[in-house]
């Protein structure tokens, strides 16, 4: 496995690489969901490249930028062991060089959700993206469910680009208890770690509902507000239950479905989501 810096260290890497290659973009501080991406890329490609990349400029001004979990010596020893061809870990002045004014924003889609309350948000991950896209010119790329918005923003990005590029998104890694891995679990303290599975419990009673036969969409969101609201320390951001592909509040559940959530846990914000249909 090599680990590279600079771009001109990383394209001359790239070039040496055999046959298909897979991209996985991470922003480090790896866990089982990152590993599940990187498995599966490395199953369905020939040679897999690896960015480990906390991107400044999806974070917004009261955000946890400065407070994100690093570990690059931790995150190297992980996934050596997988067979990853090519680690790319470069410095922020190497993907924004001073006087930098170029970004990539996808429109209709990163307005509700994450998008509505993380303003900028997406228009970060978007141009991070491209810019990966550009420099690795992957066959494949890996994202995860978990980032639901993100992955479907993604696949906007790359439609409308014209990048020869398939978009995978890959199934949601969760602790026994539910709740969806995430670098950020590392700040949930004492009673927020078993606080934070209502997430989990609240998606799981508006699917049971679903399963059951509720279509009415409203009656979906408020089971599941219903749960957070059982849970003292959840101050939920949004509910949603909206359709898959436009991200767009329903008020029938008729196909693919997606169930959607930000909560704060204490001070610590989580994202989840189930698909429905
Ligand atoms: P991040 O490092 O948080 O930017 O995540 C890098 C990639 O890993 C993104 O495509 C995420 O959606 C994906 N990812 C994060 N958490 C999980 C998880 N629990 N299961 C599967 N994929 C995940």
């Amino acid at each position: 496995m090599r680990t590279t810096i600079g771009l001109d260290e990383f394209r001359a890497a790239r070039l040496s690489l055999y046959g298909t290659v897979g991209l996985v973009p991470t922003m480090g501080y790896l866990h089982e969901g990152h590993l599940s991406l990187i498995r599966r890329a490395k199953s369905e490609c020939e040679s897999v490249v690896v960015s480990i990349f906390v991107n400044p400029t999806q974070f917004g001004v009261n955000e946890d930028l400065s407070k994100y979990p690093r570990d690059l010596e931790r995150d190297l020893s992980l996934i050596e062991p997988l067979g990853v061809d090519l680690v790319w870990n470069p410095a922020p002045e190497i993907m924004y060089p001073t006087g930098y004014q170029t970004w990539v924003e996808v429109e209709a889609l990163t307005r509700p959700l994450e998008g509505a309350i993380r303003t900028g948000h997406f228009k970060g991950v978007t141009t991070v993206v491209a810019k990966l896209f550009n420099a690795v010119q992957p066959h494949r790329a890996y994202f995860g469910q978990k980032d639901a918005q993100q992955a479907a923003v993604i696949r906007q990005m790359t439609r409308d680009l014209n990048y020869p590029i398939e978009i995978i998104v890959c199934p949601t890694m969760r602790e026994a208890d539910g709740l969806a891995m995430s670098s950020r679990n590392k700040y949930l303290e004492g009673d927020d770690r078993p606080a934070a599975t209502v997430l989990f419990r609240a998606l799981s009673a508006a699917k049971s509902a679903y399963e059951s036969g509720e279509r009415n969409a409203e009656k979906l969101r408020t089971l599941m507000k219903d749960t957070l609201a059982s849970e003292p320390s959840a101050q939920p951001q949004y509910v949603s239950c909206a359709d898959y592909d436009t991200l767009e509040e329903l008020d029938v559940v008729i196909g693919k479905t997606l169930l959607s959530m930000a909560v704060l846990i204490g001070k610590t914000r989580l994202i989840d989501n189930f698909v429905l249909g």
